[in-house]
C-alpha cells in the first residue's frame, strides 16, 4: 500500500490550500516544499473577492485580518480622461479585495493544512518523479542537507508553479499558450497615503496602488516587453517616471519612503496545461499559468484548490474512478479561467482603447451601480464574458451611445473611421 494518499509538491496558495482541504476530509496527505515559510516570492498580492470568499468559507479570513491585513472595499479606475470611483460589489457575503503580502499568506495556509492533519516538510526538494508501468507513484527528494529518500502516494499533485518540475516530468500537454507581452515591476512605500485601491491605465502603462500589512502601500505597474531593455537600464527612474503619469501618485509616493527593493520579472507566460494523468494532477500556476496584470493568479490558484479536492476525494474514496473525476476536473477549471485568461492576455497586449471601450468608460461616469458593477468584472464577481457581451455594452451605454457606435461602425466599414 502506498505511505500517502496524495503528496503535494509546492506549498504555496494552490498546494497548501489543496493538502488543507483534502486533509479536512481525512485523506493521508504529504505536503513538500523547498522553502521554509514565511517565504517571499515575486508575487504582488491581490486576493479578489471571490478568493477572499473561498478563505473566509475556511476559516481563514479571521486569521488574516489578525494578521493586520486591511480589507480593500474602494477602488479609483482612472484611464486619464475617465475617472471612476466605486466599490468591489459583494460576494458570498465578501465585500472587499485583500492584498496580503506573501509571507503572511502562504504561511498561514501551510499552518491550517498542518493544523489539518497534513504532514508538511519545508526545506525538501524534489528531484525527480517516481514510476511504474507508465504511472506516477511518489517523489524522490531530500531534505537540506540529507540523504535522498523515496515517498509514494496513489496521487502526486504538483503544485510547483509555472516552472513545475511535475508537469514537465509528465510531459504535460500545454494549450491556449500566448506569448508573454509584459513585464511587471513592483515595491512597497512606507508613509504613502492610500484611500483604497486605485487602478491606473495610460497608453503602454498599468499600475496598481494596494495597502498591504505593515501599513506598507504595494505600488506596481506594468509594460510592454517590448521596451523591457530599455526599462532596465534605469529601473527605479523609469518606475518613478511610469508614476508621474498617473494624477498625483508620483508626488505622493516621492512624500513617503521606499521599505523594500523593486522586483521587476518578465517571467510572464500565459498557458494552459492537461491537469491529470496517470497518479498525477496539477493545480494552480502549474496547471494554468497567466500575465500578472489582472491580478488573478492566487483567486484562481485557491478555487483551482477547491476544485481539484472534490474530484480527488470522489476518485480516491470510490465514488467515481479516479481518472473521470480529474477529467471533470479539467473541464471545470478551464471554463471557471478561460474567459477571465482571454480578457488578461489582452490587457496584456496594451492595445490602444477601442471606440466602444471609451464609449463604455465616459458612459459610466456617474453611475455608481454601473461603476461597481463594471469593477466586479475585473475582479471576478461578475463574469466578464457576461459584462462585455454586446447585449450588456448596448444597455449600458443607451440608445444614443450605441447609435453612434453603430455610426462610428458603419464608418470605419466604409474606410472613413478617424482611427
Ligand atoms: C509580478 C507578479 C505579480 C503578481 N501579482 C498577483 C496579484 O496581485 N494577485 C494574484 O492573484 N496573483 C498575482 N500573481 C500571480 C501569483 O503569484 C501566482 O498565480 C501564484 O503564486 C500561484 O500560486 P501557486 O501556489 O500555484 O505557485 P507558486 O506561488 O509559484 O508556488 C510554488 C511553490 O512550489 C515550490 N516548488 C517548486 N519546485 C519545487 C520542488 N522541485 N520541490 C519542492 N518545492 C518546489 C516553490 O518553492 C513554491 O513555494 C503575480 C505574479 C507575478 C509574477
Amino acid at each position: 500500500m502506498s505511505g500517502h494518499d496524495v503528496i503535494v509538491v509546492g506549498a504555496r496558495v494552490a498546494g497548501a490550500a489543496t493538502a488543507m482541504l483534502l486533509a479536512r476530509q481525512g485523506a493521508r496527505v504529504l505536503l513538500v516544499d523547498r522553502v521554509r515559510f514565511p517565504s517571499d516570492t515575486i508575487s504582488s498580492h491581490q486576493i479578489q473577492v471571490p478568493g477572499v470568499a473561498a478563505l473566509d468559507r475556511w476559516g481563514l479570513l479571521g486569521p488574516l485580518r489578525a494578521a493586520g491585513t486591511p480589507p480593500t472595499r474602494q477602488v479609483r479606475f482612472d484611464t486619464g480622461p475617465v475617472v471612476l470611483h466605486g466599490h468591489f460589489p459583494a460576494w458570498q457575503g465578501v465585500d472587499a479585495l485583500y492584498s496580503p503580502r506573501r509571507t503572511v499568506l502562504d504561511a498561514l495556509l501551510v499552518d491550517a493544512a498542518r493544523a489539518a492533519g497534513a504532514e508538511v516538510r519545508e526545506e525538501f526538494r524534489v528531484r525527480e518523479l517516481t514510476w511504474s508501468g507508465g504511472r506516477v507513484t511518489g517523489i524522490r527528494g531530500s531534505a537540506r542537507g540529507a540523504a535522498p529518500v523515496t515517498e509514494t502516494a496513489r496521487l502526486v499533485v504538483g503544485a510547483d508553479g509555472k516552472h513545475s518540475l511535475v508537469a514537465t516530468a509528465v510531459a504535460a500537454v500545454r494549450y491556449r499558450q500566448r506569448p508573454v507581452s509584459s513585464f511587471a515591476c513592483y515595491t512597497y512605500w512606507s508613509g504613502l497615503q492610500a484611500a483604497g485601491g486605485e487602478l491606473y491605465q495610460r497608453p503602454g502603462r498599468a499600475v496598481a496602488v494596494f495597502p498591504t500589512n505593515g501599513d506598507l502601500v504595494m505600488v506596481y505597474m506594468a509594460a510592454p516587453l517590448a521596451g523591457f531593455q530599455a526599462f532596465r537600464t534605469d529601473i527605479e527612474g523609469n518606475y518613478l517616471k511610469t508614476l508621474d503619469g498617473c494624477g498625483d501618485l508620483g508626488e505622493r509616493v516621492r512624500g513617503g519612503a521606499r521599505a523594500e527593493r523593486l522586483r521587476t520579472t518578465p517571467d510572464q507566460p500565459n498557458t494552459f496545461r492537461a491537469s491529470h494523468g496517470p497518479g498525477w494532477a496539477l493545480v494552480g500556476d502549474a496547471g494554468v499559468v497567466m500575465d500578472s496584470i489582472s491580478a488573478q493568479g492566487i483567486t484562481n490558484a485557491l478555487r483551482d484548490a477547491d476544485l481539484l479536492t472534490g474530484a480527488i476525494v470522489a476518485g480516491l474514496g470510490g465514488e467515481r474512478p479516479l481518472a473521470t473525476a480529474l477529467a471533470g476536473h479539467q473541464r471545470r477549471r478551464d471554463a471557471a479561467i478561460r474567459p477571465m485568461y482571454d480578457f488578461t492576455v489582452r490587457l496584456a497586449r496594451f492595445a490602444a482603447p477601442t471606440l466602444a471601450q471609451r464609449q463604455l468608460l465616459a458612459s459610466l461616469a456617474g453611475r455608481p451601480a454601473e461603476i461597481d458593477r463594471f469593477i466586479g468584472a475585473f475582479s471576478g464577481v461578475v463574469p466578464t464574458a457576461e459584462y462585455f457581451a454586446p447585449v450588456n455594452i448596448l444597455r449600458i451605454l443607451g440608445p444614443r451611445g450605441a447609435a453612434g457606435l453603430l455610426a462610428a461602425a458603419w464608418d470605419r466599414q466604409r474606410g472613413q473611421a478617424a482611427w
